[in-house]
């Protein structure tokens, strides 16, 4: 099985007003009216309809940043994976290492919600990740091998999930792993992929994020089995996103 197209993947966190964030979309679709990869942007999720109105045919996706489990009911904040598909997201990043340790999130909840997003059309995008305690202590592969086996569902296909691997202590630092660290997770990544899930795992794109920037994009993307990025603090404008998204088309 041949690698689905790279993804260029940017996660605003809790930034962005609508002024902004249409100005973004119209810049960023200026830059790259064909781009050679997939281009994603997970905004607040109270801006997704409004960029999706403003991208007209540009193959910009859309993407919430978390959804709840269920479909509905009495969730006071939550948003159900339908209702971001219907403001116009195509995916949803899940099991960020943010909403695992401000919202307590465990691998059974991201795969929970992996599985609501799937029944709403929504392509997952699961984060994994060691803290540098983790990394320190010499357990960076099991904790990732153990978050990908309980976060990611059996009905996972390269079609409807991304893997993310972020490692905590890179996330919004400036600090990146050596490509050589890159290389031996993500390497890890797919075999455990394809242990699970045989040739399909072929498929599936696992992305590197952590203080991804235009000056370290193209060393990143020569890794193996690295199949895009997903970019916080250089998402935001497309001054600093643009640089990876090319690095990424040229890799
Ligand atoms: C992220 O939040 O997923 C991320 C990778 O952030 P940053 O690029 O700012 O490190």
């Amino acid at each position: 099985m041949t690698r689905p197209r790279k993804l260029a993947a940017g996660n605003w966190k809790m930034n962005g007003t609508a002024k902004a964030a249409l100005a973004e979309v119209a810049a960023l679709s200026a830059a790259h009216p064909d781009p050679k990869v997939d281009l994603l942007i997970c905004p607040p999720a109270t801006l997704i309809a409004q960029m999706n109105w403003a991208k007209k045919t540009h193959p910009l996706a859309l993407g919430g940043q978390d959804c709840h489990a269920k479909t509905h009911g009495a969730h006071t904040g939550d948003i159900a994976a339908a209702m971001l598909a219907d403001a116009g997201a195509t995916y949803v990043i899940l099991g960020h290492s943010e909403r695992r340790a401000d919202h307590h999130e465990t691998d059974a909840d991201v795969r929970a919600k992996a599985i609501a997003a799937e029944a709403a059309g929504l392509i997952s995008v699961i984060c994994i990740g060691e803290t540098l305690t983790e990394r320190e202590a010499g357990t960076t592969l099991t904790v990732v091998g153990t978050q990908l086996d309980r976060s990611v569902p059996d009905i996972a296909t390269p079609e409807n999930c991304v893997i993310a691997y972020e490692p905590v202590w890179a996330i919004g630092t400036g600090k990146v792993p050596t490509t050589a660290q890159i290389a031996e997770v993500h390497g890890f990544i797919r075999e455990r992929l394809t242990a699970r899930f045989g040739a399909a795992a072929e498929g599936f794109r696992i992305l590197y994020g952590g203080s991804v920037k235009g000056t370290n994009a193209a060393e990143i993307f020569a890794v193996d089995d690295v199949d895009g990025a997903l970019v916080g603090g250089a998402s935001l404008t497309t001054a600093d996103f643009s640089p990876i998204i090319t690095a990424l088309e040229n890799a």
